[in-house]
């Protein structure tokens, strides 16, 4: 084999080299700027659904007037939000747990308060045995007499 041909045959290799270290670094560049992209569309998202959060409870406050596009939407997430609680309610029994009446979160039964949001909740009274009418323990009553 003559000198040309390993030279020819560096030459070549390096070329494949160069277009593997161009490729790899294309791959990623891609990589980082579709997760950018993603990122930006995301953090839109989150701001759409934040001004649809402000004029929803707006709405709802009737503190802002809409056009009725905008109202068949807000009807729509009515009775999402209704269908959301009696799913949750259900979950609640299933889980022999509660909703909580202000944020929904799922809560034990012996808790004063939500865990989540920090509202007051009515704590169940403990389990006890049978009461009579007058409110003494049957066992007490009948050894009294
Ligand atoms: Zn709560």
């Amino acid at each position: 084999m003559s000198d040309d041909f390993f030279s020819d045959l560096g030459k070549s290799i390096s070329r494949v080299t160069q277009k593997a270290v161009g490729r790899t670094g294309e791959l990623f560049e891609t990589t980082k700027i579709n997760a950018q992209i993603s990122g930006e569309q995301r953090e839109i998202e989150k701001l759409y659904a934040k001004i649809g959060a402000i004029v929803y409870r707006k709405i709802l406050n009737g503190t802002m007037e809409v056009d009725d596009d905008i109202a068949s939407i807000v009807d729509d997430i009515r009775a999402h939000a209704g269908q959301l609680a009696s799913r949750r309610k259900a979950l609640a029994g299933v889980k022999r747990m509660r909703v909580c009446p202000a944020c929904g979160e799922l809560i034990a039964t012996d808790v004063a308060f939500c865990p989540k949001c920090g509202t007051p909740v009515v704590v169940d009274p403990p389990a006890v045995p049978e009461k009579t009418e007058d409110g003494e323990d049957d066992d007490w009553t009948e050894t009294e007499e």
